[in-house]
């Protein structure tokens, strides 16, 4: 009796989750084209026609209509239903973790918050400050009982943020990260206290690579450089290797060892002396958006710590 009650909010926070997404597209987009957010009611982007009540449903009306426009048969943009669905599971896991309380309330903000600025960020990169602001305050609340963690977080997140534009732009002579990237770590900070900082930095940036590889890869199998290919095997297995010895799965005396050691050392050495001297000359484009990656590494901590 009380797991199918348990299910049956679920589902209804799932629903609620869908609705909510459903209005941050609108935000989303009426914020980046400047219209305003209750008027004039939805309409498709491309034909300018009102949507019908079932057009507005979120994620089922896509799925129906195949992707495409009910009038002028034009694709509708994916990250219609891609919002819809990822709110409605934020709502989701949020409510499993947390229940009906205030550290829900406001840890829904904040994700609602960073999902809005990943889908502006995808949409045009560029992020509303207003809304970096909203998340910083409500993760400041969320973290009512250990304040001093949470502050501690936002002013290191960003520091960190501040000495690492100023170092890349010394480095690559170009900014690599916006200004809005800064509030952003900030706000990361505020959320996840200064206990919880950098590994979800470090799980952002692990995203963040994963979305900037196929357009990298694409780069060097056009422009035919398979430099970085040897340099990257020879760092991947020196450091299998190197793994190998540590917990003996063969035995090796301390001259192999080091040896293995100065291999990973020399091979990660060129690996970055190449991404470096790709990213001055601007053939790999750093500034893919960054605020997915931080979107999905919140998802994660949310659902790890
Ligand atoms: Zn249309």
């Amino acid at each position: 009796m009380l797991t199918d009650c348990f299910l049956y909010q679920i589902i209804c926070i799932f629903i609620l989750g869908l609705i909510m997404g459903s209005f941050y597209n609108v935000i989303i987009f009426r914020t980046l084209s400047g219209e305003s957010i209750i008027n004039p009611p939805s309409k498709c982007p491309k034909c300018d026609t009102r949507l019908l009540w079932w057009q507005k449903i979120p994620v089922f009306s896509y799925l129906y209509l195949k992707g495409k426009c009910y009038f002028c048969k034009n694709d509708i943009d994916i990250m219609y239903p891609a919002v819809e669905f990822l709110s409605g599971m934020l709502f989701v896991f949020d409510f499993i973790k947390f229940g009906f309380s205030l550290k829900f309330l406001f840890s829904i903000v904040v994700l609602s918050s960073f999902l809005i600025l990943a889908g502006m960020d995808i949409q045009s990169n560029k992020i509303s400050v207003k809304y970096t602001i909203l998340a910083l305050i409500a993760a400041v609340l969320f973290n009512y009982n250990s304040l001093a963690d949470s502050v501690l977080g936002a002013v290191i997140g960003f520091g960190i943020f501040y000495v690492l534009k100023k170092i890349s732009l010394n480095i690559f002579e170009k900014e690599v990260f916006g200004d809005g990237d800064i509030y952003l770590l900030s706000a990361l900070g505020a959320f996840v206290g200064i206990s919880h900082l950098v590994i979800t930095l470090v799980i952002a940036l692990i995203f963040q690579f994963i979305f900037c590889l196929p357009a990298f890869v694409k780069n060097i199998l056009v422009s035919k450089q398979y430099k970085i290919f040897y340099y990257s095997a020879w760092f991947i297995i020196s450091y299998i290797l190197f793994f190998m010895a540590r917990i003996y799965v063969f035995n090796t005396n301390i001259f192999a060892k080091i040896f293995i050691f100065l291999n990973i050392i020399v091979s990660m050495f060129l690996v970055c002396k190449y991404l470096f001297s790709k990213i001055k000359k601007s053939e790999i484009a750093l500034v893919e958006p960054f605020s997915p990656a931080i979107f999905l590494s919140l998802f994660l901590f949310l659902f790890l710590f």
